[in-house]
């Protein structure tokens, strides 16, 4: 069932769990998740980010995420993850995506506002959600790349002005989590993330958070996020699930015999990751 983010990710925010959104690049991908979804009866956001448009096309993206969409009783949303350019926003759209983010995050607080109000005066018109990021999340995602000394955590006063001013729907905050795998235990500040959910009382988006240890994501659960990005994980899973198939079968060469038995491994990951995060049950 195609649904927007905003309606998957308010229910999320009423009742106060968090819905994954799990990076696809591939059909296996796209498969893995959803049927780790209707397994969980859990809602899902399936999101693709620039590098994985790039990859696979727009088109094919949109197309297997909508197969699965309608083919699946549990509600699911087509979400464009880390949108830094205009044309390809309006692209996703226009394709029918259900979410898009503009991550106007690299800019000064002003331009970031104007570049996200733009985005969700069109979104909105056509009945698509909106995601927007204030501070800087570190690490590496695909082309974009953030010293980790240069991130910066979300201001409460400059997050409370940016969705007033931009009528976002929901917003990333950076409270030190990162993108790609973690060096040491990332350290959540977590007295943050709870003075922005109560000035905002709105859906909160955890960016890099493939690695956060269990506790970490379930406190920040309890503490309002309601959309968990996990793109390393998949990958990891992915990797594992084939590198082992080929080290034991090194004489198979049929692309379904080496591909399957990596779905599986990422449904397994999927699947505990919507039971952490509270969406199992949900839809
Ligand atoms: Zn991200």
């Amino acid at each position: 069932m195609l649904v927007s983010g905003k309606e998957i990710l308010l229910d999320a925010h009423k009742k106060g769990y968090a819905v994954g959104a799990f990076n696809v690049n591939n059909m296996e991908i796209v498969q893995a998740i959803i049927e780790a979804a209707k397994e969980t009866n859990s809602p899902v956001i399936l999101q693709a980010s620039q590098g994985g448009l790039k990859y696979a096309g727009v088109e094919y993206i949109a197309a297997m995420a909508k197969v699965a969409a309608e083919t699946a009783k549990v509600p699911v949303a087509i979400h464009l993850d880390h949108g830094t350019d205009f044309v390809q926003i309006m692209k996703c759209i226009r394709n029918g995506f259900t979410s898009v983010m503009i991550d106007g995050s690299k800019y000064p607080l002003e331009e970031n506002i104007a570049i996200t109000k733009k985005v969700v005066e069109i979104a909105h018109a056509v009945g698509v959600s909106v995601e927007a990021e204030l501070g800087k999340i570190g690490g590496t995602e695909d082309d974009i790349t953030v010293d980790e000394r240069d991130a910066t955590f979300t201001d409460p006063d400059e997050a409370e002005r940016f969705v007033k001013e931009t009528g976002v729907d929901y917003l990333a905050i950076a409270i030190g989590t990162a993108h790609g795998p973690y060096k040491g235990e990332p350290k959540l500040d977590f007295d943050r993330l709870k003075v922005i959910k109560e000035r905002l009382n709105m859906p909160i988006v955890l960016h890099g958070s493939s690695g956060v240890p269990e506790e970490s994501i379930k406190k920040s659960v309890s503490l309002g996020v309601n959309k968990i990005n996990i793109d390393t994980d998949i990958r990891m899973a992915f990797n594992k699930g084939v590198r082992e198939f080929v080290e034991n079968n090194p004489d198979v060469y049929d692309p379904r015999k080496i591909l399957g038995p990596a779905r599986e491994e990422m449904k397994k990951v999927i699947i505990e990751k919507m039971i952490m995060f509270g969406s199992a049950g949900r839809a």
